[in-house]
């Protein structure tokens, strides 16, 4: 089996920590990329510490510069990657008349910008290896929610950023396919509890009763939804977008 080389964004914590994990469980080396270096160092240590290969790299996915030289070293020091996993992401939620420039910004950037200049970036490697693989993060917010008019654009662009990539690169053997989580618990859903100033177990319990599975989503559940599209099994499965939620979403 050739050993696979992933990158992960946003892979400090939370999803992107869990999907770098799971990538490295099934055999890939990993680089496990953030805005700063020194925070990646957990989950780096984590890989190496049950056997795997992993390299942190700092670097502002939505910086055209400093995306280039993460990828180039990651070429450089863990080898010429060809899995893509765009996880990197924030929220600044707030209703349309109270939402800032800025707000609106700095959410399309990371999400959006982050995801095309990554992606542009690793491409070539992909194109040379005639083999690759791309997952993109939407959310189940693609279809609209309340406080979220910047995040829920930006992750129904992933969409249709996701098909785009899958029509254009197919031909060099490369998917693109994308993972819309539900609920799931990390800091990012903890830091919406407190804005709207609820207990983080309360907000858990009140999401749980409205979905389905009546439980709410870990990072695993999501990492292991990116494993399958990441793996050479799933080279006739591209341009879709799997809801993670507990429940039917389209
Ligand atoms: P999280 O715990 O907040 O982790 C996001 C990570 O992305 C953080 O480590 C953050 O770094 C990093 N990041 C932010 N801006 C970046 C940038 N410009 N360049 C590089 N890294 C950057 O979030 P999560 O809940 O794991 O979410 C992961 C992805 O899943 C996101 O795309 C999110 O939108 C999506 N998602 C999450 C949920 C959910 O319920 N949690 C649901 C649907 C979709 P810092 O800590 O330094 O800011």
């Amino acid at each position: 089996m050739t050993e696979r080389i992933a990158i992960v964004t946003g892979a400090a914590r939370g999803i992107g920590a869990a999907t770098a994990r799971r990538l490295a469980a099934d055999g890939m080396a990993v680089a496990v990329l953030d805005l700063d270096e020194e925070d990646c160092k957990g989950t780096v240590d984590e890989i190496a510490g049950a056997g795997g290969r992993a390299l942190a790299v700092g670097a502002d996915v939505s910086n055209t510069g400093q995306v280039a030289a993460a990828v180039d070293r990651v070429a450089a020091e863990l080898g010429e990657p060809t899995v893509l996993v765009n996880n990197a992401g924030v929220i600044r939620d707030n209703l349309l008349f109270k939402m800032s420039d800025n707000d609106w910004d700095t959410v399309l950037n990371v999400h959006l910008r982050g995801a095309f200049l990554m992606t542009r970036a690793t491409q070539k490697y992909m194109v040379d290896q005639h083999y690759g693989r791309i997952v993109n993060l939407s959310s189940s917010s693609a279809l609209g929610n309340r406080g979220q008019v910047n995040y829920s654009a930006a992750k129904s662009g992933m969409q249709g950023f996701t098909k785009t990539l899958a029509i254009e690169l197919g031909k060099f053997g490369i998917t693109a396919n994308s993972v819309a989580p539900g609920f799931i618990v990390t800091d990012m859903t903890a830091s919406t509890a407190a804005r709207v100033g609820m207990d983080f177990e309360d907000f858990q319990k009140a999401a749980a009763s409205q979905i389905p599975v009546q439980r709410v989503g870990q990072p695993g559940d999501v990492a292991n939804a990116i494993s399958f599209f990441a793996s050479e099994a799933a080279g006739f499965v591209s341009g879709q977008v799997l809801y993670v939620a507990g429940g039917p979403l389209c």
